[in-house]
């Protein structure tokens, strides 16, 4: 059976957002994943220059994603310590953040946004768990009320931390963003078994690929192109096609190079072949 899902790529909102949106039109792309950090949010001409350029080369905003400042990927515990909404010092602030970006991305048209909350405890009677559980609640309740949804990333936390997060919190406009490598890169659980697993709450996915660390969960893996890492793709999407994804496949490349460019739009090729065979 042949699929037709729309491919994407993950951007971010900065000055060159221009040309990489030519690009993204040049290699077929017609959707994308749009990264807003809280340290620059657009003022509203700058607003009116997204929505500009956004209609300008054509390309659908399906995603708007959070990025906080004082976020620092590092190394594993840097992340712990720094990212999402998980650090008790950064939590009030980037609420507030994260809440101003919903209302860009509802004003921007797209029906969701998406964020790294960071290491959820382990511990679910724990006092910190039911405060995440409550800022997180917090904040699906601000995207409801603007008509979108609230998707999480995977990463810091194996599937089943996941689901039973997302089954305690209950929250119907709350998904999953999933990220297989990411599943990889912090050493959380083969992606295929994780995708099996969240199958039902996935509504976006990164495409991107890593391979396993000698020591997983302690030393990051490494992100490699598409079709060269450890996902095993043509699994991970007969997974999710099988249980009702039609949603963009969005192309992420996180580590820069000379070579970005080449690996996105082979990225592209390889997904489409591999729409056409599944
Ligand atoms: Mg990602």
């Amino acid at each position: 059976m042949r699929h037709q899902l729309p491919l994407g790529i993950f951007l971010r909102a900065h000055s060159d957002l221009r040309d990489w949106l030519a690009f993204a039109r040049e290699i077929g792309l017609e959707t994308c994943h749009l990264a807003i950090h809280s340290s620059c949010l657009p003022t509203p001409s700058q607003r009116q220059w997204l929505a500009e350029v956004l209609r300008q080369y054509g390309v659908r905003v399906t995603v708007v994603f959070c990025l906080f400042e004082g976020e620092d990927y590092s190394d594993i515990p840097t992340v712990a310590r720094t990212v999402g909404l998980v650090p008790a010092e950064f939590r009030e602030e980037r609420l507030g953040k994260a809440k101003e970006i919903a209302d860009l991305a509802s004003w921007l048209g797209a029906p969701a946004i998406g964020l790294h909350l960071g290491f959820i405890p382990d511990e679910r009677n724990s006092p910190a768990y039911g405060t995440i559980l409550a800022v997180t609640r917090e904040l699906a309740e601000h995207c409801r009320k603007l008509g979108l949804a609230l998707h999480l990333e995977t990463g810091q936390e194996t599937a089943d931390q996941l689901l039973s997060f997302l089954n305690q919190l209950g929250e119907p406009n709350v998904a999953v963003n999933f990220d297989p490598a990411n599943m990889i890169l912090y050493g959380k659980g083969d992606p295929v078994a994780a995708a099996r697993r969240l199958a039902h709450h996935v509504r976006s996915i990164h495409c991107k690929d890593a391979l396993w660390a000698d020591a997983p969960g302690q030393e990051w893996g490494r992100e490699v192109p598409i079709g060269e890492g450890d996902v095993h793709f043509p699994e991970l999407l007969r997974v999710l096609l099988d249980s009702g994804y039609r949603a963009p496949l969005t192309i992420e490349r996180e580590t820069a190079g000379e070579r970005l460019r080449e690996d996105i739009a082979k990225a592209a090729a390889y997904l489409r072949d591999l729409l056409r065979r599944l």
